[in-house]
């Protein structure tokens, strides 16, 4: 290959070399074209490390791949890196013509047509070519005057001259890049809402949201996924072992039988009691981000395997604003008020269905009315758990009211009680509670938040307090409503689904029954709260529909919004 040794006529001069400090990270040519893209998706990718792996990033990769294999006799794939530019990159191709060196850019969808529709390339895919060209002529010491970039949907080349005003945009880029780097603070959305429809980080970015805090009247359009079509993968049976094979998951159980899961089909592995996973399964999901979490046979939630995505910026936005104790008491009235009005409003709803004389429920709808009103004046932490704790006890006192006549004995409820639960119904609640508290964690690692550092809740237990705080949204509607009507329904056998002890507690050994669910039970209950999970509900706030294992992520990132700048919609719904 010829190389054109034309004398360097200044080409990178406008850009500064690094700051030794800054040298330890050059940046990518591709956060580049992210940040000429939208300097928020810059923003999302390099500084709190966050990437989505959509559709559109394989298909491009596919076709790199694809170039790679019939580009003969040429450079392909060839990597760049300069220290003093503080920039590095992979170009597509690079082609020697007449004495010129050409960088050559490939890219799958169409190009930019300008208004005499000739054809142009993309903003974000020119910064892109320049800044190879730059890193072209700092490493081969020439001057390239021109780059192509090839629209394979249109099979369209696009021609770019390379001169001093590209190599400032250049360094301004790079400048701006830098800036960024530093900075704790998330840039805005983009005004072009048409860029975020083709970004692969809207899921994580909520641009359309983003707009609605600061104006109501906007009318989101759903970037947000509405499911997650991935399972949970309940591991129930003790001595059941959960491997690695090639890109699956291999769950052995103790008579050897094999059960081969596809890893794109597990979004989380749950290990009940005593089952097993080795090293290398746990390796496997968290390069696949799959969550992995510990529930004791009891059905207490033990904990999970920390894959967190994201950097240290967004835990460091989380303790700013919640070692603020201003903060974490509005965040905890907004959720005590949304938790309460829902518990109310379903009483009233239940109310308008039932013809039966149920004075425990009217009792409860009138009295719970001025408490929950106070809440807004609530000065403290104490003064709001105080007022929760009195409109709790009045929500409980109302709910054996609202079983049907041909519940069983065994499955009435009179009042709730905790660890260890000790009748049927309460040991219900408990489970379920135990599973959405996995869920509410899982949803927290996956963003990058700290579930250890709450607002409302405080370090009591080896339960996570952020987690407990968001959970109180979904207690309601995840647990108690499916624990009622399944209840009612009578879907639950007395003897079959659950296992009774009897122990002795304290100095004078009171003997006291504790409920647990059977194996039976704990496979019926998981079934019937995964199926509520994939119900459909609508926000409404967002306006858009989507089903609760989603709405675990959503509420857990519009927690987060609330301290990065782009307050006022958490918690801002309850059932109706
Ligand atoms: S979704 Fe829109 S605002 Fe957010 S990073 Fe992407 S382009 Fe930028």
């Amino acid at each position: 290959m010829e190389i054109d040794t034309d004398p360097w006529l200044e080409p990178t001069a406008a850009i500064p070399a690094s700051d030794p400090s800054e040298l330890a990270g050059t940046i990518r040519v591709s956060a580049l074209h992210a940040l000429a893209y939208c300097p928020r998706l810059f923003y999302l990718e390099e500084v709190e490390e966050l990437y989505v792996q959509d559709a559109a990033v394989f298909a491009g990769r596919k076709l790199h791949e694809e170039l790679a294999e019939v580009a003969e006799g040429e450079w392909v794939e060839l990597t760049l890196e300069s220290e003093a530019l503080g920039l590095r990159g992979k170009l597509d191709a690079l082609r020697s013509r007449d004495g010129q060196l050409i960088p050559y850019e490939h890219k799958r969808g169409r190009c930019r047509r300008g208004p005499s529709k000739q054809p142009e390339a993309w903003p974000s895919d020119r910064l892109q070519l320049l800044a190879y060209a730059c890193l072209l002529e700092a490493a081969l010491n020439v001057q390239v005057q021109e780059g192509r970039i090839r629209y394979h949907a249109e099979n369209v080349l696009v021609r770019v001259p390379i001169d001093p005003a590209g190599r400032a945009e250049v360094a301004a880029a790079i400048a701006q890049a830098r800036e960024l780097r530093r900075s704790t603070q998330r840039p805005p959305v983009t005004d072009n809402d048409r860029l975020c429809a083709r970004c692969s980080l809207a899921p994580v970015c909520l641009p359309e949201e983003a707009r609605l805090v600061h104006d109501r009247g906007w009318e989101p359009v759903r970037l947000f996924p509405a499911d997650d079509d991935r399972e949970v993968v309940h591991v129930l049976e003790a001595g059941t072992r959960v491997g690695r094979k090639g890109e699956q998951l291999k769950l052995t159980q103790r008579d050897n039988a094999v059960n081969l899961l596809p890893v794109e089909r597990v979004g989380q592995v749950v290990l009940h009691s005593y089952s097993q996973i080795s090293t290398q399964a746990l390796h496997f999901c968290h390069d696949r981000a799959i969550g992995v979490h510990f529930v004791s046979g009891g059905g207490r939630y033990m904990g999970g395997f920390d894959y967190r995505a994201g950097s240290i910026q967004r835990r460091v936005r989380q303790y700013c604003a919640l070692s603020d104790p201003n903060t974490s008491l509005q965040l905890a009235r907004k959720l005590v008020i949304a938790k309460t009005k829902s518990q109310r409003q379903f009483l009233m709803r239940v109310r308008r269905t039932r013809s039966a004389v149920l004075p425990l429920v009217d009792s409860a709808i009138i009295q719970m009315k001025p408490l929950i009103d106070r809440l807004e004046r609530a000065e403290s932490l104490a003064g709001l758990l105080g007022f929760e704790g009195k409109i709790a006890a009045l929500y409980f006192s109302a709910l054996p009211s609202l079983l049907v006549e041909t519940v069983p004995p065994e499955l009435q409820f009179s009042d709730r009680n905790r660890r260890p639960p000790r009748d049927r119904f309460n040991c219900l609640l408990g489970f379920g509670y135990g599973l959405l508290l996995k869920d509410i964690t899982n949803a927290l690692i996956a963003i990058g938040l700290e579930p250890a550092l709450g607002f409302y809740h405080q370090p009591r237990s080896q339960a996570p307090p952020l987690a407990l705080d968001l959970m109180e949204l979904f207690r309601l509607p995840l647990v108690e409503l499916l624990v009622l009507a399944s209840v009612n329904r009578g879907m639950w056998q007395p003897e079959e689904d659950f296992a009774i002890c009897t122990v002795g507690r304290g100095k004078a050994q009171q003997q006291v029954q504790q409920v647990w669910l059977s194996d039976e039970g704990r496979r019926k209950f998981i079934q019937l709260y995964e199926r509520r999970k994939q119900d459909v509900w609508k926000h409404p706030v967002t306006g858009y529909s989507l089903t609760y294992r989603r709405l675990f992520e959503l509420e857990a990132r519009l927690l987060e919004k609330e301290w990065s700048g782009e307050p006022g919609l958490f918690a801002a719904w309850s059932v109706r």
